[in-house]
């Protein structure tokens, strides 16, 4: 069983600050897994834990300083990873960063089962990167995904977060997850992982490489464009009452409200 990890490298988001063009200012920043990512990579790990002949192959789009996020995966668990690298891919939005990550996983990678992302990127967090690799490749999609209970060789069952509670969900392989963070606690690396990520080849694909062409990869096939960025406004810590009865919280509600 084949198991892609998407993982994005983001800045530490405490520092964040603007471009003149409302998108991230990236440069010298600190950078780090992915949070979201890191439930990814446990994930596929538990899997392979608890079954034969099982593969987790890494994967990042970005700058070459990307290649950090990749040998950290191999150190926890991961069998291998790639990083697809091109100044071409400069100024992508989800759209062809969706376009770059399905084309790099069809050229590469032959017959996934499973492919895991997080649910968000916690400096882009538009969420919209899953369900577009999920679309590009044809597979079926599950988001909000808290753990895989069971997986097949055709089917995966998962515990997914909504709004009113927890479902249980099955969806046929070959399949995208988007995964929030679990219940469980995630490993640490081991010594012997730190050697393996150290020693690992982790080979770099370009443009040509994975056979697209310039005009859907990068801010050539980016639509999008940001007209505004801000912060939303810091609510107030609000007042804490502990009305007795049902009748005194509506008293105390009509009072409070303006109609
Ligand atoms: P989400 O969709 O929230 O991510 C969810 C999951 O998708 C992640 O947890 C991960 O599993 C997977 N994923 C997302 N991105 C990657 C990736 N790169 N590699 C592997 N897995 C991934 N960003 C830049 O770094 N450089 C730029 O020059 C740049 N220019 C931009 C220009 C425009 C006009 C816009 C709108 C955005 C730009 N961005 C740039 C941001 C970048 O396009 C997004 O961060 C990216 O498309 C992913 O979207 P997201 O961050 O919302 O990820």
């Amino acid at each position: 069983m084949k198991i892609v990890l998407c993982i994005k490298q983001v800045p530490d988001t405490a520092d964040i600050k603007w471009t003149e063009n409302n998108t991230i200012q990236r440069e010298g920043l600190e950078s780090i897994m992915n949070p979201f990512d890191t439930y990814g990579l446990e994930a596929a790990i538990r899997i392979k834990n608890n079954k034969d002949n099982v593969e987790i192959i890494s994967v990042t789009m970005g700058p070459p300083q990307a290649e950090t996020v990749i040998r950290a995966s191999l150190a926890l668990g991961a069998d291998r990873g790639f990083v697809i690298s091109d100044r071409k891919f400069a100024g992508a939005d989800t759209i062809a960063t969706s376009t770059t990550l399905s084309g790099a996983i069809k050229n590469k990678i032959e017959n996934p089962d499973l492919i895991i992302c997080g649910q968000f990127a916690i400096d882009g967090d538009t969420a919209q990167t899953p369900a577009m690799i999920a679309q590009k490749l044809g597979y079926a999609q599950v988001t909000y995904v808290r753990e895989i209970i069971d997986i097949s060789e055709t089917n995966v069952k998962v515990k997914r977060e909504v709004e009113d509670g927890i479902e249980i969900v099955e969806a046929e392989l070959p399949c995208v997850l988007s995964m929030i963070k679990p219940d469980y606690k995630l490993s640490r690396p081991l010594i012997n992982g730190f050697k393996y990520a150290q020693q690992a080849e982790v080979p770099y694909y370009s443009m040509e490489d994975i056979e697209l062409s310039a005009e859907n990869v990068g801010i050539k096939g980016s639509p999008t464009y940001v007209s505004k960025a801000f912060r939303p406004e810091q609510k107030q810590g609000g007042e804490k009452l502990k009305p007795e009865t049902i009748k005194d919280t509506v008293k105390i509600i009509m009072e409070n409200i303006n109609v």
